[in-house]
């Protein structure tokens, strides 16, 4: 697939995380109409359709973006329904948010020690994000043993600058 210098210069203006998934689907597109040239308007066309909608428009820079990691071992058997649920109904230690609130993260922790935390929060970072919750799983004994690692792994978080509200819907 060939792509005009004007194309090239349009993908350049995709925000990194998007951009490889943005060629993809340009490239899939006008092969799909039998072409083989990427041209500028393909690009304009495809953020239109594929990555308008996750950028911030006028005003909502301020949004209060937040994420929940929670633990590997207890996503087995639980599908987060009560941290959504809790956060849609503004619960518990998600009181206090307003409609301009919005979840654009909820991880698991990647095993013991929380080896995926440091590298998730980065990359949410670049999203914006201000705050995570560690979930009421990884600090309540139940089923499961609270977990162990939870100091270290807040700390780890808050010396990215992000502040750190321990628990969910508990
Ligand atoms: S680090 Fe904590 S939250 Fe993560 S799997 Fe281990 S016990 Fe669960």
């Amino acid at each position: 697939m060939e792509w005009t210098e004007e194309a090239k210069a349009a993908l350049e203006r995709v925000p990194g995380f998007v951009r490889s998934m943005a060629k993809r689907a340009v490239e899939k597109e006008v092969r799909s109409q039998g072409r083989t040239l990427v041209t500028g308007e393909d690009v304009a066309r495809a953020h239109k359709k594929h990555i308008a909608f996750a950028e911030d428009k006028e005003g909502e820079q301020s949004k209060t973006r937040i994420a929940v990691v929670r633990c590997e071992t207890v996503s087995e058997v639980c599908p987060g329904v009560a941290c959504f649920k809790a956060f849609n109904k503004r619960h518990r230690h998600f009181q206090g948010y307003g409609d301009d609130t919005e979840i654009i993260g909820f991880f698991t922790c990647g095993g013991c020690p929380g080896r995926r935390v440091s590298r998730l929060v980065d990359s949410l970072k670049k999203h914006g994000l201000n705050k995570v919750h560690l979930s009421s799983c990884m600090l309540l004994e139940g089923d499961y043993p609270a977990c162990p690692h939870v100091k270290e792994i807040k700390a780890m978080i808050e010396s990215k600058g992000i502040k750190v509200v321990e628990g969910t819907h508990h």
